[in-house]
């Protein structure tokens, strides 16, 4: 229902098919319909009913979902199939929805890190017998800061060949999503569990001890840097979230990696990955029509095409194309950041996301797009919006040093956009934002400027506004 990045659709497809496979040579019995079969009536209530006319089953059992519109969907079943309908839980997580529901009672602001502390808790991942955090903190987040050093380059990521299987599916899904947006090949992502394990050796062998520092670093070219690669694996279930944090957690046991890498990367999958989950079963289906800074414009052409002169969001959109991946940083600052402070509307930046990325799913893809990047949830989940003008960008990465805008510069046309959409954005919003603690005085050096100042960014903001095509129809959705 939206148009997946190629990649992303080979992924699913090959690993099913892997997977029905490996039943298979185990003994079970599979019925499993390819997406070519012209009996295929292109949907999963359709497909479970041509499958209840097949086995006539005593029994219906299904893991519940990872999306609204298909739960409710599921919901249904009960009622129009003969036969008793079991929706169980995901036990590919952490959390349960009662525990975030338990979390969330009663509480104004989701703060992830309160949650945080509670799966680390739960699961003992880097607690002393005494009940105290390893080391004496819960986070080290501030030593994973490191702006990226000159020439920074982090060993590769394993690339796996299609075998036959994925170049069957290769060939499919060129001939029937040839619009789609996306690179259909090189095609290198781990569609079996063996080779999602070997990707996380890999990534704990070369990659684990730097995560921590260069976890916020941008290095033109260097799409993976030293982070794991492995939410494509994690999120279609060829790899565990707690197997992970386990072996993460050897690592600084062992001593091969710092205390700042391994929580740092445990914080990602059972605090950022399990509170996201919980997040959003808590706040849809609202949460799908949020817009509380009430964001209008357009998504641009350029976010399909990558043809822009920023050079920062051309290499983040060249990386999307290529291998349907970005890394956080890249899609919450870059990315993120310019569709907040452009003031994009929340559908269609939230289609995107959804579209082009190989581990994209609403429960994760939606809390990112609408609390952590658009502030649309109206603070549920970010305490403020990260806004930021290009100096985060040059701070954080090598990429404005050979952009054809001067980050230095702050007004006129030759100015990087980041830094009067900043302001104009900060304008824009300021009966709402002013008395957040954590972003409100930051209106006191606005009002320093004085009005002519306040009119030049103002006014450069909406020069280089005009001047953004909006996307045309069909990229995300058949027009
Ligand atoms: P690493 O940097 O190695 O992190 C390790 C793991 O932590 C990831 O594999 C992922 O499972 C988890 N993780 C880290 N940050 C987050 C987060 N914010 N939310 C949930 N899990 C997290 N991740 C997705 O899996 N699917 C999405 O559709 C998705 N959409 C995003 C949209 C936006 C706007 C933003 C800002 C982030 C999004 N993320 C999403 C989170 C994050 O960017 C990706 O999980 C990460 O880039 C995947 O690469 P990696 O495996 O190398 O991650
Ligand atoms: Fe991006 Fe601005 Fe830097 Fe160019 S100058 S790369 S637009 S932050």
């Amino acid at each position: 229902y939206v148009k997946h990045h190629k990649q992303k659709i080979v992924l699913i497809f090959s690993a099913m098919r892997h997977f029905a496979e490996e039943l298979r040579a185990k003994g079970w019995q599979v019925d499993y319909v390819m997406l070519d079969d012209p009996e295929n009536t292109g949907s999963f209530t359709g497909e479970v009913a041509r499958a209840v006319e097949r086995h006539a089953p005593s029994a219906i059992r299904v893991t519940e979902s990872g999306e609204w519109r298909v739960s409710q969907a599921m919901e249904e079943w009960e009622g129009r199939f003969p036969c008793p309908v079991s929706i169980l839980p995901d036990t590919r997580f952490i959390a349960t929805h009662a525990e975030f529901r338990a979390f969330a009672e009663g509480r104004k602001h989701l703060t992830m890190e309160y949650f945080y502390r509670e799966m680390r808790r739960k699961t003992g991942l880097l607690m002393r017998p005494d009940g105290r955090p390893e080391g004496g903190e819960w986070n080290y987040d501030a030593e994973n800061r490191e702006p990226p050093k000159a020439g920074l380059k982090a060993p590769p990521a394993p690339k796996f060949a299609p075998d036959a299987i994925t170049q069957e599916v290769i060939a499919l899904v060129g001939q029937r999503f040839p619009d789609h947006f996306g690179d259909l090949e090189p095609f290198g992502w781990p569609v079996t569990r063996a080779e999602a394990l070997e990707a996380a050796e890999a990534f704990f062998a070369r990659r684990l001890e730097k995560f921590g520092p260069y976890q916020d670093a941008m290095v033109h070219g260097e799409d993976d840097l030293y982070h794991s690669m492995l939410s494509t694996s994690l999120n279609c279930g060829l790899l565990d979230p707690l197997e992970l944090c386990r072996a993460a957690e050897d690592a600084y046991k062992k001593g091969t990696a710092p205390l700042n890498s391994v929580e740092g990367f445990i914080r990602q999958i059972i605090g950022w990955r399990e509170y996201v989950r919980g997040f959003y079963w808590h706040q849809m289906p609202g949460l799908a029509a949020a817009n509380e800074l009430g964001a209008h414009r357009p998504l641009p052409e350029f976010f399909w095409t990558g043809e822009t002169d920023m050079r920062c969001l051309a290499d983040c959109i060249r990386t999307t194309r290529e291998d349907a991946h970005a890394h956080h940083i890249q899609r919450l600052m870059v990315l993120g950041n310019f569709c907040l402070i452009a003031g994009i509307d929340p559908q269609a930046v939230a289609d995107w996301y959804l579209v082009v990325y190989a581990d994209a799913y609403e429960w994760v893809e939606l809390p990112n797009v609408a609390g952590m990047i658009l502030y649309a949830d109206g603070g549920r989940l970010a305490t403020k919006p990260y806004a930021a003008s290009g100096n985060y960008i040059n701070k954080m990465s090598d990429y404005c040093g050979k952009c054809r805008y001067k980050v230095s510069q702050k007004t006129g046309p030759d100015a990087c956009p980041f830094n009067p959409l900043y302001w104009h954005f900060m304008d824009a919003n300021r009966a709402r934002l002013e008395s957040n603690h954590r972003i409100g005085r930051i209106y006191a050096t606005w009002d320093r400027m004085g009005e002519a100042k306040q009119r030049e960014y103002l006014k450069s903001a909406e020069t280089f506004l005009a001047t953004l095509e909006p996307a045309r129809e069909g990229w995300a959705r058949d027009a």
